[in-house]
């Protein structure tokens, strides 16, 4: 790549949350093989994000590259109205054999905000033909991140995620702190009660409750006891809400249950998770097609589905160009085919060991506030904002890939990573902070 190449992408491209006046150093990657990204320079770096929880199995995967290439010699794309294929149905039966119990209609979407987007009017179409047409608000937690179109947007924190400048554009929904922190601390009855009674003045006007089971993602990498979600499901039952997870960045393993949503139908479902509750919505995406292409899914119970069959307009209100996708479809079937193959449990439950054990000295320096580990997910919360051109240089010069946000420098490592190339990833977070 030549600097002028540098300069074009500077100059007209934009990056996830950047200013093109003055945007932040990015590094060009020619290739990334197994947990390692290539720089265009040479320099190898192992990689501690899996692409933003997408990655999983690493980079250049034989079983996902071969599936692409069979699929995009039968047909790359099809349209999905009238229409419907092989990659699809097989998706659908292997989302419904590893789903919790009873979510077995699948809505394809294309992008994790958009899963959310059905999701939300998925609610409000149930809640419609259930004859509450003024049950239009969400109920959501503080902290929570679900996406960046703007339905998703509005139940995204309202501070993290800007609602000022969105002000009079954005639906305003109703908000209530997180559960306190901790994914062990014990349940704090006095939340329950608080909950209750945001439930009392919000329901009559909400369709659902919307929240990130157990780790709240990019909203502040914040995990908490999962009991609360059986507060969540009481309290919808209570007043006739939906319970929507979002499932997005916690499924397919990376907390150590394949879902946190309880009830599971498939095998691997450890006690920890069937004890959980099933939502009546969920959506799930990044991890789904193992990082090889965008490809997100809702997924309802048999009752909102048929509930929303017979309201006033008879069908879901949605239905994007490249819904089921047959090469996206064909990579996800091969990605979970591949997870379940697996030793995917033991192999979380030793990255959580070690993240735990090599990032517990990050815990002596005073710039640090906390140290936490869930799964395959490591978190070092800073007192202050991290300067991210500052950090990301130090990373890269230790041959780590990390991409730091906020306060928060965090790992999630693909989980067939080496026990050296974790050890360099938690080494490069200790030397930083
Ligand atoms: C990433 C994420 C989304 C949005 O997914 P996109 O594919 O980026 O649109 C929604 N919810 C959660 C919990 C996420 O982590």
């Amino acid at each position: 790549m030549q600097v002028s190449d540098l300069d074009f992408d500077r100059k007209y491209l934009w990056h996830p949350y950047t200013s093109l006046r003055d945007p932040l150093p990015v590094y060009p990657v020619a290739s990334a093989n197994g947990c390692r990204l290539r720089l265009e320079d040479g320099r190898e770096l192992v990689d501690g994000m899996s692409s933003w929880w997408c990655a999983i199995h690493g980079y250049n995967v034989p079983e996902l590259n071969d599936a692409i290439h069979e699929q995009a010699r039968k047909m790359s794309h099809v349209m999905f109205g009238g229409i419907t294929h092989e990659p699809a149905i097989e998706l659908g039966k292997r989302l419904v054999k590893i789903l919790p119990k009873g979510l077995d209609r699948i809505f394809l979407a294309d992008s994790g905000s958009v899963s959310v987007e059905v999701a939300m009017k998925m609610a409000v179409q149930y809640q419609h033909a259930m004859g509450f047409p003024e049950r239009q608000k969400f109920l959501t937690l503080r902290g929570g991140y679900h996406g960046d179109t703007t339905a998703p947007m509005s139940v995204c924190d309202p501070v993290t995620g800007m609602h000022q400048v969105f002000q009079g554009f954005l639906p305003e929904h109703a908000f209530f702190r997180r559960p306190p922190g901790g994914y062990a601390t014990p349940a704090d009855p006095t939340y329950e009660a608080e909950l209750a009674d945001f439930f009392e003045q919000y329901a009559c006007q909400s369709a659902a409750f919307i929240v990130e089971p157990v780790v709240q993602g990019a909203g502040g990498m914040h995990f908490y006891n999962p009991a609360y979600l059986r507060v969540f499901r009481r309290l919808c039952d209570r007043h006739g809400l939906l319970l929507i997870f979002d499932e997005i960045a916690t499924g397919f393993g990376r907390t150590g249950e394949l879902f946190v949503g309880g009830g599971g139908a498939g095998k691997n479902l450890s006690s920890k998770q069937e004890a959980n509750p099933i939502p009546d919505i969920m959506t799930i995406g990044k991890a789904l097609t193992g990082g090889y292409m965008t490809l997100a899914a809702t997924v309802c119970t048999h009752q909102v589905a048929d509930t929303i069959g017979r309201g006033e307009a008879g069908v879901m209100m949605h239905g994007p160009t490249f819904m089921g996708n047959p090469l996206a479809c064909a990579v996800a079937c091969a990605s979970i085919d591949l997870l379940l193959a697996s030793p995917w449990v033991g192999r979380v439950e030793s990255i959580r060991s070690r993240l735990a054990a090599y990032l517990r000295p990050a815990a002596q320096s005073t710039r640090v506030k906390a140290v936490r580990v869930l799964g395959a997910i490591g978190v070092v919360e800073m007192h202050e904002p991290v300067d991210v051109a500052a950090a990301q240089a130090c990373f890269v010069e230790a041959g780590a890939w990390i991409r730091p946000f906020g306060k928060l420098i965090y790992l999630m490592p693909p989980y067939t990573i080496t026990e050296d190339d974790l050890e360099l990833l938690c080494r490069a977070v200790v030397k930083y902070v």
